[in-house]
């Protein structure tokens, strides 16, 4: 382990000599492979989860109450009552390397080892720890096309090895309208056209299991409460979410 390492970083010291990167939102020099295109000083300037702060227990909002951490599971941000999922987490606030990763994400299909190591270590922790099975938010099939792969399915190919859990990839899917139609349409015939965009195709696959439903960024939950809204009604016991990065609010 400890020679496997050693050679490891003695490869990524040497990779990082001969091609230097550049720092994606600074342009400084990025120290090592392991923090992918963005510097240490701009990963230390993100605001990264590490346990400690106080947030909606459901949805991961932080709050700037100070609030006794007994009280931990009974903190609710009161926005999120109607979302269907049990708890959703990310690594941390939606700007700087986190903001970067996920829209690096979205060209390259590469996770640095980095955002890994962060997302395997929420994954692991409570509540998120319960799960049984990963499920990836399927990417419409015309912009899985374009893209040529999706990000949430590499994201959840990553973690699985750690966790030891299987990737499910068959079981939901999308049957969304044309990304065309819906530009048409106003907010609440898009929210319907987000609440009919999914489908289970193989519920045996998902009965009674524990969903780590994975996307990359949580926005105002609207997808992943779509999807844990079709898994939980075709007969997952809980769905919970895991995300590289969600706002502040
Ligand atoms: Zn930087
Ligand atoms: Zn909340």
């Amino acid at each position: 382990m400890f020679l496997t390492r050693a050679t490891l970083s003695f490869y990524d010291a040497l990779l990082t000599l001969a091609y230097p990167q550049v720092c994606s939102l600074c342009g400084n020099s990025v120290e090592s492979r392991i923090y992918g295109s963005v510097c240490r000083s701009c990963w230390k300037s993100t605001r990264v989860f590490t346990g400690a702060e106080v947030i909606c227990w459901k949805c991961g909002v932080p709050s700037r109450e100070g609030i006794h951490r007994k009280e931990a599971e009974t903190i609710r941000c009161r926005r999120c009552d109607l979302q269907p999922f049990e708890a959703a987490r990310a690594c941390g606030v939606y700007e700087g390397a986190l903001r970067e990763s996920a829209l690096l994400l979205k060209r390259q299909p590469n996770l640095s080892a980095h955002l890994l190591n962060l997302l395997v270590g929420v994954a692991r922790c409570s509540p998120l720890d319960q799960a049984t099975r990963i499920v990836p938010v399927p990417l419409h099939p015309e912009r899985e096309r374009e893209r040529g792969f999706n990000q949430a399915l590499l994201i959840s190919k990553a973690i699985a090895p750690a966790l030891g859990l299987m990737v499910d990839e068959q079981s939901l899917f999308r049957i969304g309208m044309s990304h065309r139609y819906r530009a048409g349409l106003d907010a609440k015939g898009r929210r319907d056209t987000v609440e009919r965009a999914f489908s289970v195709r193989f519920p045996q696959l998902i009965e009674g299991e524990i969903i780590l439903l994975v996307d990359d960024v949580f926005t105002t939950g609207a997808t992943v409460s779509s999807c844990a809204e079709v898994l939980l009604s075709e007969g997952a016991r809980a769905v919970y979410v895991l995300t590289i990065a969600r706002p502040a609010w």
